[in-house]
């Protein structure tokens, strides 16, 4: 598609439509800034691929993640946010107002509130691209229903481990959560539902070393005894993956400072590096990546932003 250069000058640029990134556009559009949100597919982040949220205050039966997603992208758009589908390629942050590069033009804004989020972490084995989407998953709310009636097994011991093996024990027959310590790191809150699922084993103190397959299919996941050493399949028809996320920030420029993983460096104000840029959500360091702390860096960047542009004039 070729680069058109859009003349709009918002206040605010978002890029990312998660929790922190409409958070960021209802508090800017409300404070009187105009702002544009920049989202590649669709709105929520890694929100939109949870079934069941439990843990978003207000929401007292719990909500499905797509739907908070919508109704966060509504709301903001009530007060005037404008959202478009592009992808953000770049950033150009010398000059002012700034440029934002996407899969269709140039967009400009005043301040530019960063809210990428983090997409899963890969295992690194061998096939593991070939095999995606083809008997290796990520996300249980996305694919389970590929595995109805089948076996699986969930690889990590994190909140996305523990929610994938519960999402995926009311649709498996059988759900091995495979982890490599003996001991979850998942809130206390997972283990009793867990434990009381029948169809749910934990396989601990391993780590998968490979994929068997045959005729192109899946058909075991090879796991290393941490201790022995030793090595066994474990027959599987799907392999969810869930050993963490990587923050989506590999676009940024090198002015917008971050740490060895790749997270945004800015502290409870949300400022980065760069004057005039905050980073919300969960691709930026911080002690808790939630939905609750994404929402709330947002309401904290757009004060911020706000500030920012009434010294500009
Ligand atoms: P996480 O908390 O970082 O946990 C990653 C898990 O994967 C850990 O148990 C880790 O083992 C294991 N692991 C890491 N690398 C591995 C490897 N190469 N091979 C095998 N296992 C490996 O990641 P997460 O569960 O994706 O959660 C990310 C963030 O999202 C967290 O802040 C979490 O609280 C949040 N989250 C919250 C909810 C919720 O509240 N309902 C749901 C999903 C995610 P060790 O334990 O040995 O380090």
């Amino acid at each position: 598609m070729p680069r058109k250069n859009n003349d709009a000058v918002y206040d605010v640029a978002v890029v990312g439509g998660g929790p922190g990134g409409y958070s960021a556009a209802l508090y800017c559009v409300r404070a009187g800034l105009s702002t544009l949100v920049l989202e590649q597919l669709s709105p929520g982040g890694q929100m939109a691929t949870t079934t069941q949220i439990d843990n978003y205050p207000g929401f007292d039966e719990g909500i499905d993640g797509m739907e908070l997603a919508e109704r966060m992208q509504r709301g903001a758009e009530r007060f005037g946010a404008v959202t478009a589908y592009e992808t953000v390629t770049a950033l150009e942050l010398d000059a002012m107002p700034r440029r934002i590069v996407t899969s269709r033009g140039v967009r400009q804004a005043r301040a530019v509130i960063l809210a990428p989020g983090a997409s899963p972490r890969q295992l690194g084995l061998p096939e593991e691209d070939k095999l995606r989407g083809r008997g290796v998953a990520y996300c249980a709310a996305c694919d389970g229903m590929f595995y109805r009636g089948k076996t699986v097994a969930v690889i990590g011991g994190g909140n996305s481990a523990a929610a994938d093996a519960l999402t995926l024990s009311k649709l498996c027959t059988r759900v091995y959560l495979v982890h490599r310590r003996d001991k979850l790191r998942a809130e206390h809150s997972y283990l009793q539902p867990l434990e009381q699922a029948e169809n749910v084993t934990f396989v601990w103190n391993s780590t998968p070393a490979g994929f068997v397959t045959e005729n192109g299919k899946l058909r075991a996941v090879t796991l290393t005894d941490t201790g022995s050493g030793q090595t066994r399949e474990l027959a599987c028809d799907g392999v969810f993956v869930a050993i963490g996320r990587k923050p989506d920030t590999e676009f940024l420029p090198e002015a917008i400072v971050r740490d060895d993983a790749g997270y945004i460096l800015a502290d409870e104000t949300t400022r980065t590096s760069v004057p005039g840029v905050f980073a919300v959500g969960d691709a930026r360091t911080k002690p808790l990546r939630q939905i609750v702390t994404a929402a709330a860096d947002g309401a904290v960047a757009a004060s911020c932003a706000q500030a920012y542009i009434a010294s500009l004039s």
